[in-house]
């Protein structure tokens, strides 16, 4: 059982017990320790001392929309996206919130007209990411409700929900509702970045979504930014936040500009001094090529699993034709007498999230690619052996 061997046998960053050969592995979550393993190799680039002094105060800018952000967060994710060239950020606020969770809340709340009647419905296209149905509803807002697969959706005043590339089945999405009138769309783009997808347009919709936990791994700073177009929706979004938290942990914010300054400072080449050998996205695209190739090989080798086409497009930001390589498997189960993959795995001690929790059928799971390098052997080898 996880949690129950002794202290001793801990990963001392996440208090999960060590795998060994018989560990039940858990691929539940997308809990990105993957990129430990880069971060161990840039020495000071992303170490950070703040001085007990510092960031006491509530306030960081109070010239700006969002109140509460470190000026050098704002400045280090309109760096980085200019960078990549993922998004657009000229014309953009950018808000930061605690995760991308928190930003994807207040973009509920600063959407829904707060006259209206009725609730407003938050839709999205099935396989949907587990957490919206979950996020939308568990207060039980009068303001929002979950209204399920955005293809069946009918009526005209609606949030849709568009995560590209989606969890859980690395689909590139576009909003099958489209904003007008009184539908609005929110872009979650978590996993638009060149370790798992061509960057093969810079995105400009009216709210996209990042965050700190799938773009460079810092999933435990719980540091998120959203690109917002109008000032009105930055505002009521910033509302929220301080009406849920207050505001955001400055030390998390300056940590986050720490690490996205020592991304964005790998691939700066005219950067002399600050040009870095340290880069991530080239560590993050070698390793999930790797990590692809060893799970296609072992679903074939096992012969009752189904994975998603490989798809591929040519990448502006590596300038070479790339795979996604999504950050989670959307793999199912073929066997006729496994009507429930999810249940099957944990028979043989691996967790994966069923495929009904998204909407969809339960022959399908989702697992998690970014987990330590130990575990996901540990994975691919019993995948590999199951008849
Ligand atoms: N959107 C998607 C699609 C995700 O997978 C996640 C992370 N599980 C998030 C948003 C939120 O991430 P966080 O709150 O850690 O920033």
């Amino acid at each position: 059982q996880p949690g129950t061997s002794g202290a001793a046998a801990r990963a001392p960053s996440t208090g999960k017990p060590a795998v060994t050969s018989d560990s039940v592995i858990n691929l539940d979550h997308g809990d990105p320790t993957m990129f430990e393993a880069f971060w161990r190799e840039t020495g000071d680039a992303a170490e950070l001392v703040i001085p007990g002094w510092q960031t006491m105060s509530y306030f960081s800018d109070v010239s700006n929309v969002c109140w509460f952000m470190v000026p050098d967060f704002d400045q280090q994710v309109r760096r980085l996206h200019r960078t990549v060239g993922n998004a657009a950020v000229d014309g953009y606020h950018v808000l930061v919130g605690t995760g991308s969770t928190q930003l994807l809340m207040a973009a509920l709340y600063a959407l829904s007209p707060a006259d209206a009647v009725e609730p407003t419905s938050v839709v999205s296209t099935a396989p949907y990411y587990s957490w919206y149905p979950a996020v939308t509803d568990f207060l039980r807002s009068g303001l929002f409700c979950w209204a399920g697969d955005a293809n069946s959706f009918v009526g005209d005043a609606y949030i849709e929900l568009v995560c590209s590339p989606n969890s859980p089945d690395g689909a590139i999405r576009d909003a099958v509702l489209g904003s007008s009138g009184a539908g609005k769309a929110v872009h979650d783009l978590a996993y638009y970045w060149p370790q798992y997808t061509p960057i093969t347009r810079r995105a400009d919709h009216d709210i996209m979504l990042f965050t700190m936990s799938k773009s460079t791994g810092h999933a435990g700073t719980r540091i998120g930014w959203a690109l917002v177009k109008d000032r009105e929706v930055a505002r009521r979004m910033t509302k929220f936040v301080e009406l849920n938290t207050v505001s955001v942990s400055k030390d998390s914010q300056l940590r986050a500009a720490k690490v996205l300054r020592a991304v964005s400072d790998g691939y700066d080449y005219d950067g002399g001094a600050s040009a870095s050998r340290h880069r991530l996205f080239d560590f993050g695209r070698r390793k999930m090529v790797e990590r692809w190739r060893m799970l296609r090989e072992a679903a074939a080798a096992s012969g009752i699993f189904s994975l998603p086409e490989e798809t591929s497009g040519l990448c502006n930001f590596a300038n070479e034709t790339a795979a996604n390589n999504h950050a989670f498997a959307w793999l199912r189960c073929d066997r006729e007498d496994v009507e429930n993959c999810a249940g099957f795995l944990r028979g043989h001690k691996i967790l994966t999230r069923s495929g009904d929790q998204f909407g969809a059928d339960p022959r399908y799971v989702r697992v998690s690619m970014l987990d330590r390098d130990d575990a996901y052997d540990i994975f691919i080898g019993r995948l590999a052996s199951l008849k």
